[in-house]
């Protein structure tokens, strides 16, 4: 067996070394008795503590995050799409809308109308025994006496309560209430604010359950309504049962879309079949639709001022969020946002929960993970939405881990390749001289007889040998001999073409203790090759080294072989070039013999020794 077919072949320098893990300081954590912390963490190799480090302060980044409105808009898209998801909740009976939509803008004539209609309209509830009579509209615009006192008359003799809005506004910089008229408001049974809580998005999520300015305070019309109906007094704001938001507020939870939530009636069609049933005919709505029910009058005509966005719709009338309300009050019903502390619970565990699926990093694995960790919370959100109505942070979570895995994938790219290159450079380099070890120059070898054949190109080998080096090193100990091997390795790279395009590189190895090899591509025996190895004997000859007040000099001797045309393997020419070395010692050392004639079929130089130079 030849020399380099009884070498251990070793793995694809790139592709085959192991995949990037991380090596380890000690040895193997797990086999050890002792698993206290401290000894955990100090077993643990110093990338993966690093890694931590870096996962554990991303997470306290997006825990400070948590506290600022930052993302909020992204939570509140993630909050209205559970809204658009989730099923329709069933409506409380206790609502019926009378809108004043565009049928009855057409048939009775543009807004505002006279009062006397609202005062027919008064009666007419009164009449059929409604629960209780809303106006949601504020009675500002001028109007006549006459539309006013009927009106006034109306609300004062009306068998059922009549409510009226008041609105915070801002004029001038300055909040102001804005009540209807005096006469009115003194009729009505309970008065109430309807101001929304717009985020910055304008869209209507939550309601202050009461408002406040200067010393007037007004609970939501809403609210007011939904007590009164179920006989119970309304509680001071401290004292209401509803969950709220860190500022208070109550989050309203819309049933459904505008026109399949709750009873709607057109205004118009109620007076008209008033109208109808005073003639015996059978009326469009029947009495029995308004008895005990709580009435509520508004504009919901596009185009009118009273018109807001909600989660599910953009386009929803303010008398939908009011009736909302009361329908969340009555049944409890209003969406329960998680605290600070919650959502800063969750995010903690998903973020730990993260870095431990992130560890050990493997692409694929890792992604597939971080994604069913992200569905599945985004799925027990929904869950915990449609289920119990409870509001938990989604973008977050998400976001942070993907922070987390792009953070992983990241730092375990640069230290895997750190430690690729690093594991390449031991595996494939001498300790001592940093040239390479015969395993891997073997490899190349092999690749460049294959493409020596390909490309009909030249390949030459030379063999180095150190003259009498067992004498340096029994002389001046071994430590001056490494000196001598780093300094020949020094001079044999120095005189090969190692800074050519990679395809022509020469390779040198270090080939036992005191020997070389040096692969020279292109280079044909009698040309390049012979002038490339008298360069290096020559330079070593020429070099002395200092050594404890000694100068060193040494030689070498070299053997030189080139490959034949039907040589498939490049041990015939190690063979040759090692023949040629051994009779450079013979005749003298320090000189540089070519393979013999004989044994190589290429046109040969007509000398197969050269002398040293003189
Ligand atoms: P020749 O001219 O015939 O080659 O004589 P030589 O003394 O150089 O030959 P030999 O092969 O007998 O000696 C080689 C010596 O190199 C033997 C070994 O102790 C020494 N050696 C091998 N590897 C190392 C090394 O890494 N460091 C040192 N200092 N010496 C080494
Ligand atoms: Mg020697
Ligand atoms: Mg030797």
């Amino acid at each position: 067996m030849s020399f380099l077919a009884s070498l251990p072949k070793v793995p694809d320098p790139v592709k085959k070394i192991p995949p990037p893990g991380f090596l380890k300081r000690e040895d193997n954590l797990f086999t050890r008795k002792s698993r206290d912390v401290i000894s955990l963490f100090r077993n643990l190799p110093t990338a993966y503590l690093y890694q931590l480090l870096g996962s554990v302060l991303i997470l306290i980044f997006y825990l400070g995050l948590l506290k600022t409105s930052f993302f909020v808009r992204f939570e509140n898209v993630i909050y209205d799409s559970f809204f658009r998801l989730r099923p329709s909740l069933a409506s409380h009976p206790s609502v019926v809308y009378i809108q004043i939509a565009e049928d009855s803008i057409q048939d009775i004539g543009r807004w505002p109308w006279p009062r006397h209609y609202h005062a027919v309209m008064t009666h007419i509830l009164s009449e059929w025994q409604a629960k209780a009579i809303v106006f949601d509209m504020l009675f500002t615009e001028p109007s006549t006496e006459f539309d006013d006192g009927a009106l006034e008359e109306a609300m004062a003799t009306s068998q059922s309560p009549v409510y009226l809005p008041v609105l915070l506004e801002n004029r001038k910089g300055e909040e102001v209430w804005v009540h209807s008229l005096p006469r009115f408001e003194s009729h009505a049974k309970g008065v109430g604010h309807v101001n929304g809580v717009p985020d910055s998005d304008g869209v209507i999520r939550r309601i202050h359950p009461y408002l406040q300015s200067e010393s007037e305070i007004f609970p939501h019309l809403a609210l007011r309504l939904a007590y009164d109906y179920a006989g119970l007094k309304l509680p001071p704001e401290k004292k209401l049962p509803f969950p709220r938001d860190s500022e208070g507020n109550v989050m309203v939870n819309y049933p459904g879309k505008w026109v399949q939530t709750f009873n709607h009636i057109s205004y118009r069609d109620l007076l008209k079949s008033f109208q109808l049933i005073r003639e015996g005919k059978p009326p469009i709505i029947s009495p029995e639709v308004i008895k005990g029910k709580i009435c509520l009058i508004g504009l919901t005509a596009t185009g009118l001022w009273d018109i807001k966005a909600n989660p599910i719709e953009a386009v929803y009338p303010a008398i939908g969020v009011n009736g909302t309300v009361i329908q969340n009050s009555l049944q409890n019903q209003f969406i329960s946002p998680a605290n600070y502390a919650l959502n800063a619970i969750c995010l903690a565990v998903i973020g730990m929960v993260a870095i431990f699926c992130f560890h050990p990093f493997r692409n694929f694995v890792s992604f597939l993970a971080g994604s069913a960790l992200a569905l599945g919370w985004g799925l027990t959100a929904y869950f915990f939405f449609a289920w119990h109505g409870r509001w938990l942070y989604v973008f977050h979570p998400i976001l942070l881990i993907l922070t987390l895995f792009i953070f992983t994938a990241i730092y375990n790219y640069t230290i895997g390749k750190r430690e690729r290159t690093h594991l390449f450079k031991l595996a494939t380099r001498d300790g001592l001289t940093g040239l390479f070890v015969i395993r891997y120059f073997r490899e190349i070898l092999n690749k460049a007889v294959q493409d020596s054949h390909i490309q009909k190109q030249p390949l030459s080998l030379l063999i180095l040998d150190i003259d009498d080096f067992k004498k340096i090193n029994d002389t001046y100990g071994h430590l001056a001999g490494d000196k001598v091997l780093k300094e020949v390795s020094h001079i044999i790279h120095s005189c090969s073409r190692s800074k050519r395009p990679f395809t022509q590189t020469d390779y040198v190895a270090r080939y036992g203790g005191e020997e070389f090899m040096v692969m020279l591509r292109g280079a044909a025996i009698t040309e390049s090759a012979f002038k490339i190895a008298n360069r290096i004997r020559k330079k070593v000859e020429d070099t002395a080294i200092k050594w404890e007040h000694h100068s060193l000099r040494f030689t070498v001797s070299i053997g030189i072989a080139s490959l034949g045309p039907e040589e498939a393997l490049p041990d015939p020419m190690v063979s040759r070039a090692d023949e040629a070395l051994y009779r450079a010692k013979r005749e003298g050392k320090n000189r540089v013999c070519l393979e013999r004639l004989s044994l190589h079929p290429f046109p040969h130089p007509s000398v197969d020794q050269i002398p040293p130079a003189a």
